[in-house]
């Protein structure tokens, strides 16, 4: 009997995966990867057996039985079997079905975390998911609802919704009805950390323009506080940012606003 470790691979970028992620990839006998992970990282366990188990959006939920089962069976016949899923296991990644499946079958596990695509966005578009004094909670939404119906509301300063990429005009409305100002920033961020991602501002009111941009391609919505641009400071040359504000009686230095 083997051991199976939860890896996060992170949106995109191969590199993305944590040190600790890499090094047990590397001793894995078998892979079962999801559909939204770098092809890359395949180079980190050349040795493995790698099993496509990538299912895209909520039409194929039903192949989830079948990947707890081909789980556990290959982890019944290897030592180590690393199941790697892209962003992080635990962030809308049916970690829950699969760590029951293995604890029904006396199986140890252990999960590595990854970087969840909303932070991913934050990062590759420069803005900070919480912001001082406005900005002070994050919630992380699907924008699906098992049954497949599209559900949004308003929960925190920022809320982030995975999963909404097909239905941008509706996530429009339901946003409106719960209560989210029309003129509320909105940061559309797709394919992260792919040399394809792109990255577009709207208006809750606008969101459905955002659709032809987007349309395809995994995305994450970010809208409040967190996805506004950070305002930045009118260009102060480094040096200058260095030295104490203006003195009365000494003309040329520019003064720093907070
Ligand atoms: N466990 C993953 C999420 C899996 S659900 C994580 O932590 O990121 C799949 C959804 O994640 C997609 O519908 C999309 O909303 C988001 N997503 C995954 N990869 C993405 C990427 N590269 N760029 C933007 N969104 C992504």
């Amino acid at each position: 009997m083997g051991r199976v470790v939860f890896i996060g691979a992170g949106p995109g970028a191969a590199d993305l995966i944590t040190v600790r992620g890499a090094r047990l990839l590397a001793q894995a006998d078998v892979v079962l990867f999801d559909a939204l992970t770098d092809p890359a990282l395949r180079e980190l366990a050349p040795q493995a057996l790698w099993v496509d188990v990538g299912k895209r959006g909520f039409r194929h939920s039903a192949a989830q039985p079948a990947i707890d089962a081909l789980l556990v069976r290959h982890a019944q016949q290897h030592a180590l079997v690393v199941r790697l899923k892209g962003g992080d296991p635990g962030v809308f990644g049916r970690l829950e079905e699969e760590l029951q499946a293995l604890a029904a079958h006396a199986i140890a596990c252990e999960i590595v975390p990854g970087v969840t695509a909303a932070i991913a966005a934050a990062a590759a578009t420069q803005r900070p998911l919480t912001r001082r004094g406005h900005g002070r909670s994050v919630s992380l939404n699907t924008a699906m609802t098992a049954q497949g119906r599209l559900q949004a509301g308003r929960s925190a300063d920022t809320d982030v919704y995975y999963m909404a990429g097909r239905q941008l005009a509706v996530l429009s409305r339901r946003l409106l009805a719960a209560g989210w100002p029309g003129d509320a920033p909105v940061c559309v961020v797709s394919r992260v950390g792919w040399p394809d991602q792109l990255a577009t501002d709207h208006r809750v009111d606008s969101l459905a323009a955002a659709a032809i941009f987007h349309a395809g391609r995994p995305a994450v919505v970010t809208v409040g506080a967190g996805a506004s641009p950070v305002p930045m400071a009118a260009s102060v040359p480094a040096e200058d940012a260095l030295k104490p504000t203006a003195q009365p009686g000494k003309p040329g230095r520019r003064k720093i606003s907070a």
